[in-house]
């Protein structure tokens, strides 16, 4: 937090660079960083590339690096107006975590690593992380979402005094997203 590149609106990245060895690799090392990190998603600004490139685990339960997932010039779409509060962290922002309001159900739209466009449909968890992501495409943090700063707290306090009370009569799954991290 604090390069500029992370307040910068990332420009789109075409398919003949796409196509490119080295846009490539920076995905491939994109996904190596991510897992390096524990993170559930990373975009290029993170790693100070002006792109709109991000990848993400959006099944909390994948493990391997064959389960990422590559987004390029992503589009969301929000489906209905449910919005579900949760809590997030980013590795731009280490060791902070607050609860964001994020709408519950999306559809996003986007390019694959080899240019070949997708499309998803996605709730929850999935759709958590790829809003946070895309909101890294324009220079937006998680502290911009929340609707107050009451909840901000550091990683030990978030461990110590709220992920328990949240996990209580929740599954797996749930426990995860308390997690994420991107
Ligand atoms: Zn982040």
């Amino acid at each position: 937090m604090g390069h500029p590149v992370l307040r910068a609106k990332a420009r789109p990245v075409d398919k003949l660079e796409l196509k490119q060895r080295t846009v490539q690799d920076f995905i491939d090392s994109m996904v190596d960083t991510m897992f390096e990190y524990s993170g559930a998603g990373l975009a290029a600004p993170q790693v100070h590339e002006s792109l709109r490139i991000f990848v993400a685990m959006l099944d909390p339960d994948g493990q391997g690096e064959g389960d990422a997932v590559v987004f390029i010039n992503p589009e969301i779409t929000v489906i209905g107006d449910q919005t579900l509060e949760g809590w997030e962290g980013c590795l731009s922002i280490p060791d902070v975590r607050g609860r964001v309001p994020r709408a519950q159900h999306i559809k996003v739209s986007a390019l694959d690593r080899n240019a070949k466009r997708f499309e998803l449909d996605l709730k929850d968890f999935a759709a958590r992380v790829v809003q946070h992501e895309t909101d890294h495409l324009d220079g937006v943090l998680f502290f911009d979402r929340m609707k107050s700063l009451e909840s901000l707290t550091y990683l030990e306090e978030y461990s110590r005094y709220h992920a328990r009370r949240d996990k209580d009569d929740e599954d797996q799954d749930e426990e995860d997203e308390d997690a994420l991290t991107s």
